[in-house]
């Protein structure tokens, strides 16, 4: 497995499901860290070595030679398959050929409208100003996506309805769901509530005194409440 984010990691974990041996690759000191923190990183990792993945961090493959996989440490690892979940990047040639307003995405309006009139742009590829953050967001999330069309398609009938919902998404690791509400891209401090390794706990992901997102294992409630908060939180348009 190339790549030790949400993809990699769940494919590892489906993997192991199947009794498959897994040698995770990545750049990374920690899995997960650059969204997660290196608390809750630290936890995925060791949740993953116990169902027997082995991790070979910060390093990266340098070829692949048949059934054979090169590390740039030197390593070589024998592999059946090889799995690349190393991010995506939105395919904006035909939003630039039109010449819409780019940021690594098409820029929208809080009615998720670009730079065209009545041109609308959802999911993936679109950059609205968030209200709760205050800083134009994209995130590859599915229940972002759907809403986002569904607020597209209402204003493409006139609603002028800006789009305020909070991002939401969770990542299954075996038995274990993180359930992630807001977006942190940075933060100055994690206070963590509860037990990580206990698999109780309350990750909270903050900037300037503000939480911009929560993550939490088995506290469902705790979550559904955090997104309120972060709902009412907004930065007025
Ligand atoms: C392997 C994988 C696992 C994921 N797991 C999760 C998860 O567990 N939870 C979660 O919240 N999200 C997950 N995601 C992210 C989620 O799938 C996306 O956020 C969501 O699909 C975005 O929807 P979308 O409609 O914006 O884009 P897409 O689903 O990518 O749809 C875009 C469509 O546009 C088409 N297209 C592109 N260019 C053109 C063109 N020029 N003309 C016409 N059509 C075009 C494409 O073919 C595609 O059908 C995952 C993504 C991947 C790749």
């Amino acid at each position: 497995m190339i790549g030790a984010s949400f993809i990699g990691l769940e494919v590892a974990s489906a993997l192991r499901a199947r009794d498959i041996e897994v040698d995770v690759v990545a750049p990374d000191a920690r899995p997960m860290e650059r969204v997660l923190g290196p608390q809750l990183g630290d936890f995925v990792r060791a949740l993953h070595e116990e169902h027997g993945v082995r991790f070979h961090l910060e390093d990266t493959v340098k070829a692949i030679d048949g059934t054979r996989v090169m590390l740039k440490g030197g390593q070589a690892l024998d592999a059946d398959l090889v799995v690349v979940g190393v991010g995506v990047h939105p395919r904006i040639e035909l939003a630039q050929a039109s010449g819409l307003a780019l940021d690594r995405g098409v820029l929208v309006n809080s009615f998720l409208e670009t730079s065209a009139a009545g041109v609308y742009a959802a999911g993936d590829i679109a950059r609205w100003p968030d209200r709760h953050s205050g800083e134009p967001m994209r995130v590859e999330h599915w229940v972002v996506a759907l809403r986002q069309g569904q607020t597209a398609a209402r204003n493409m009938l006139g609603a002028r309805e800006a789009f305020d919902a909070v991002p939401f998404f969770w990542s299954q690791h075996y038995d274990v769901p993180i359930n992630y509400v807001g977006h942190a891209e940075r933060w100055d401090r994690i206070d963590v509530d509860g037990d990580i390794q206990a698999r109780d706990c309350v990750v909270r992901y903050q900037r300037g005194g503000r939480v911009l997102a929560v993550a939490s294992i088995f506290r469902d409630i705790d979550s559904l409440k955090a997104e309120l908060t972060l709902e009412q939180q907004a930065v007025p348009a």
